[in-house]
């Protein structure tokens, strides 16, 4: 069964809508921007399986295989936090394909402290993973030459303590991770959330410059928006929230 839905932006750029009932994260792919044999990087590969029993990682894998991609070809997985619906499948990605994992440091330090506790209450099982390298505020530059992802990672804490938004700046999309939504923003009554941190996040955000913006879930509102004037409409109803 696929309960994802793939959105395509670029040649470089795929979005796996989520589209079960029960609550997973929307993950998305990088293809073929590596080099060697483990070419494709995957972001927030989500739930192994979510709370009402939906197999949330067999579908990513099977809407990546329609689109002609395989998870064992997995070079690089980052989370923009450690939440169970973002990083649980983390370890079979791990698995399949020895990929290297990634995250803030400062996400890494909360997951071996407090986020640890926090699958406890979902009742789920903590990914057996250990970072490869953390992903610092900047310029994080992927792949060879002459088809290099430029990418700029920003430190967005709020949601979660060391949660990070992806900015592709060639094509100008902002993955926002479980920070902003369509129409909503982050939670912040979890563990280690602050509205404030949040509401300074948010504001750092809606200075860049983005044509599309991909969310962690999709709301009633919607999921990916498109357009840059949609974007800012967004960011600006968001701020009214938090
Ligand atoms: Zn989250």
């Amino acid at each position: 069964m696929i309960y994802h839905k793939s959105v395509k932006l670029t040649d470089k750029f795929y979005c796996y809508v989520w589209q079960g009932r029960g609550n997973n994260c929307n993950s998305v792919l990088w293809p073929s921007v590596l080099r060697g044999e483990h070419p494709h990087v995957l972001i927030d590969p989500g739930h192994i399986r979510d709370e009402i029993g939906e197999t949330c990682f067999d579908s990513l894998a099977q809407a990546m295989g329609n689109d002609g991609f395989k998870m064992e070809d997995v070079g690089l997985v980052i989370a923009t936090h450690s939440h169970p619906d973002h990083i649980e499948a983390v370890e079979p990605v791990v698995k399949e394909s020895g990929a290297l994992f990634a995250l803030s440091r400062e996400e890494d330090e909360f997951y071996r402290t407090m986020g640890k506790s926090f699958f406890q209450m979902f009742g789920v099982k903590p990914p057996q993973v250990t970072p490869s390298f953390f992903v610092k505020e900047g310029e994080l530059s992927l792949g060879a030459k002459e088809h290099k992802l430029g990418v700029k990672v920003l430190l967005t804490p709020g949601h979660s303590p060391g949660s990070v938004c992806l900015y592709v700046e060639k094509d100008r999309i902002l993955i926002s991770g479980d920070v902003v939504f369509a129409g909503s923003v982050g939670r912040t009554d979890f563990p280690g959330g602050s509205p404030s941190l949040l509401r300074k996040s948010i504001d750092e955000l809606s200075k860049l410059d983005a044509e599309y913006l991909v969310p962690g879930h999709s709301t009633e509102m919607g999921s990916i928006i498109t357009g840059e004037d949609k974007v800012k409409r967004n960011f600006y109803t968001v701020k009214m929230f938090v």
